[in-house]
């Protein structure tokens, strides 16, 4: 029986749990308006789900501030497997303006392994509905799976 992994698993569903991490909101808006009418990713099988316990994914926006970083790392324990990790914007990637102040950490991949990130500030809908349909599809032949699409 051939077994490629979360790839074959999560290509036709992909339920979407997101975690704002200390963003400035600019990120949420942008991930809201997903399922909305103009973008509907629901026709492609994405939706964003209330409990990490009914999701697939889990998005994360911000830089992961110090009063987050528990919180998301209990929200991650409970997706079940397997479980991927998509950073959202140019913050959850460790570019936060406020890098290095006394709140604001260093991106989500300084606390969780990031399979792949959605760059941007914010990232548009469009963008962000392109990228989890990448990840839908897996990576391609040679590519690791921070090269997915
Ligand atoms: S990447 Fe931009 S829009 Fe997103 S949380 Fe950071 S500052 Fe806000």
């Amino acid at each position: 029986m051939r077994n490629d992994g979360p790839r074959n698993i999560l290509r036709r569903s992909l339920q979407v749990r997101h975690v704002d991490a200390g963003s400035c909101n600019g990120c949420e808006s942008e991930l809201a308006a997903i399922t909305g009418p103009v973008y509907d990713a629901q026709r492609y099988g994405l939706d964003i789900v209330a409990s990490p316990r009914h999701a697939d994914v889990l998005t994360v926006s911000g830089p992961v501030t110090r009063q987050m970083a528990e919180a998301l790392g209990r929200t991650h324990a409970a997706v079940g497997q397997p479980r991927l990790v998509v950073s959202v914007g140019d913050c959850a990637a460790g570019r936060c303006p406020f890098r290095g102040s006394y709140a604001a950490g260093e991106g989500v991949a300084a606390v969780l392994p990031v399979d792949a990130h959605i760059p941007g500030c914010p990232p548009a809908p469009a963008e962000i509905v392109q990228h989890l349909r990448a990840l839908m599809r897996g990576p391609g032949p040679g590519q690791t799976a921070g090269q997915r699409g």
